[in-house]
């Protein structure tokens, strides 16, 4: 199944993709809740339930629906670095013995469609696209062989970054430079995993202003979903709706030769293979919302 949250004149709804469009699971099933994170709460039956509404509700018009981002208020969004061989080497990293983690704050997800924002603060901001696991139950020190269990779906995510905060402010500071608002577009929909092929082997693009800036395919992630979950719950709870940015191939603006960075009109896209296309423009902050 293919959830979305989107935005109507009527509120916040929980919609599900069919060949003719979104269908409304909340009007259809008063049972489902509108908001994705409490839907995955309730676990199996909820599946259930909107599988039916899927399947006998009226499709919406496109136009009556704006996307949001599909979960709105993530307890947890962590990230992966150096996560493909050949970003760690353009990087100057080792190919890591085990998963570097860090985080965004939940405050820098952004919707499709809706622009990045650069910070007057920044100047070399840059993309990174990212297949984006989305957890669906509450789960500690996980065994990796029940990882996959806990994944509700997958998402595009693009990992926006300033590097001038990231790597050359004292100390580095990863978490900042990458939490800026706006920083953590994800979409277009969650994806369930059965609805994609295993293994998950699906090609992974970054297109800037049209033109290919990465091209790789989750084959090559040096540590896959499950193995990220093992690991990242041996520390810290993992919850519903938290999400686990993989990690980003080859290409990132800042290792290209002259360097390349973000500016006011232009459009970024992430495509994932059987998951959709994430469209983000990139706006100064006085053009942004
Ligand atoms: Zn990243």
């Amino acid at each position: 199944m293919r959830l979305a949250t989107i935005e109507t004149a009527v509120g916040r709804r929980l919609v599900a993709l069919r060949n003719d469009g979104y269908v409304d699971l909340n009007r259809t099933d008063p049972r489902i809740p509108p908001d994705l994170k409490s839907f995955l709460v309730m676990g199996k039956e909820a599946w259930v339930w909107a599988e039916e509404a899927r399947i006998r509700g009226q499709a919406l018009d496109p136009e009556q629906a704006r996307l949001l981002p599909p979960i709105l208020d993530p307890q947890k969004i962590i990230c992966v670095g150096a996560n493909y061989a050949d970003h760690a080497q353009e990087s100057g990293m080792p190919v890591p013995s085990e998963p570097v983690i860090f985080c965004k704050f939940p405050t820098a997800l952004c919707a499709p469609e809706q622009p990045i924002l650069l910070p007057p603060v920044a100047t070399q901001v840059d993309y990174e696209a990212e297949l984006v696991v989305v957890i669906g139950r509450r789960g500690r020190n996980i065994p990796v062989e029940e990882a996959g269990e806990y994944i509700a779906g997958y998402c595009c995510g693009n990992d926006v970054s300033a590097r001038d905060w990231q790597l050359h402010k004292p100390g580095g500071q990863w978490l900042l430079g990458k939490s800026f608002d706006t920083f953590a577009p994800v979409g277009p929909a969650l994806v369930s995993p059965d609805e994609l092929p295993r293994p998950l082997h699906l090609s992974i693009q970054l297109r800037l202003n049209g033109q290919v800036m990465q091209s790789s395919n989750t084959r090559h992630l040096v540590f896959s979903p499950e193995k990220l979950i093992a690991h990242v719950s041996q520390v810290c709870t993992l919850e519903p709706g938290d999400l686990l940015f993989t990690g980003t191939p080859g290409g990132v603006g800042m290792a290209r030769k002259p360097p390349v960075f973000l500016k006011a009109g232009d459009l970024l896209e992430v495509e994932i293979e059987g998951i959709g296309v994430l469209r983000n423009p990139v706006a100064s902050y006085s053009q942004g919302e």
